[in-house]
């Protein structure tokens, strides 16, 4: 069997089979996530930001420290920039702490002091995409829309389409029409993590086909019978010398030297020399050329700030 590209057909038969038999076997299944059952957005925003591109074992631990810092949205939008940075410690690709600074300063000047239901204000905000607007809107709120990750996308494509991913064999057009379809009205604070649970524990990268629930409905499952196997996801490249490697080194020794009171609502704070904090990560001039134009990123990306020889974490004291 080869996949198609054109939409493929479900009918509402099947389509009633699959959610069945789904969210059973999630009402059986359930993981019980703090931010799943606590209808608030703001928890659901922070869940969702910790967990893009993030393993859920490391999601966990980021979400307790974050929470228990910032418990709320107002406790967030009054920190400063560094003091959120250090919270986010070495959690890895540190703009998501700045969007969540970022969404929770908006929310709290132009929306009374929440995140707005409204589905098109929450794309609006920094670091909100399709994804973390469907968390926040089914978690957070209790409305309709669904969310697509890695999970969803390998779980819809192989069953409606008969794809064996993770390599992608569907336009993503396609998934997420698709996603739209398979969400019955109404359900989708239960629905998202059925499809996110069922992807991580049963149609995993290499699927559990034999315990499957769907595997007679699946479109995938006899290509996977007749010995198809998935493609791998292309590794990533070594992480030890590359550029991610050096900002986050940049990143921690900023951390380290910062005093706490170098944020920008703090009004205090000095920083250290571009100089010194260039020499913990380079030692040839090349390498002080790249360690600089790393720096020059962060700053870029307002994680860290420049004054004429003089450097610090966050925003640059006022
Ligand atoms: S039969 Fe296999 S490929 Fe299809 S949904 Fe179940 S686990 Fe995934």
């Amino acid at each position: 069997m080869s996949p198609t590209h054109a939409p493929p057909e479900l009918t509402p038969q099947r389509l009633g089979r699959i959610r069945t038999l789904l969210l059973r076997w999630y009402d059986e299944h359930e993981q019980h996530f703090p931010w799943r059952g606590a209808r608030d957005p703001y928890l659901a925003l922070v869940a969702a930001v910790c967990a893009q591109q993030t393993q859920m074992s490391r999601v966990l631990e980021i979400y307790a420290r974050w929470t228990e810092a910032f418990p709320t949205l107002e406790a967030c939008a009054a920190a400063s920039r560094a003091e959120v940075l250090r919270v986010w410690g070495r959690a890895g690709y540190p703009r998501r702490a700045v969007h969540l600074h970022e969404t929770s300063r908006i929310c709290v000047e132009e929306h009374g002091g929440a995140l707005p239901r409204d589905q098109e204000a929450l794309l609006a905000l920094p670091g909100i995409g399709p994804f973390t607007m469907a968390i926040v809107s089914s978690f957070g709120f209790g409305d309709d829309a669904a969310a697509v990750d890695t999970n969803i996308i390998r779980v819809i494509g192989r069953v409606v389409c008969g794809d064996l991913q993770p390599a992608t064999e569907t336009p993503r057009a396609t998934i997420d029409a698709l996603a739209d379809q398979l969400m019955r009205p109404g359900t989708a604070a239960r629905w998202n993590p059925t499809l996110m649970d069922y992807g991580g524990r049963v149609c995993t990268p290499r699927p559990h086909c034999d315990e499957c629930v769907v595997s007679h409905l699946c479109a995938a499952r006899p290509r996977f019978a007749a010995g198809e196997v998935a493609e791998p996801v292309r590794a990533q490249g070594a992480f030890a010398g590359s550029d991610r490697d050096w900002r986050g080194r940049l990143m921690q020794e900023l951390r380290d030297r910062d005093d706490g009171h170098g944020g920008s609502n703090s009004g205090g704070g000095g920083g250290s020399t571009v100089s010194s904090l260039l020499g913990t990560v380079a030692s040839t001039r090349a390498e002080r050329a790249r360690a600089r134009r790393l720096l020059n990123t962060l700053v870029s990306e307002g994680l860290a700030w420049v004054e004429g020889e003089r450097c610090g974490l966050g925003a640059a004291p006022r």
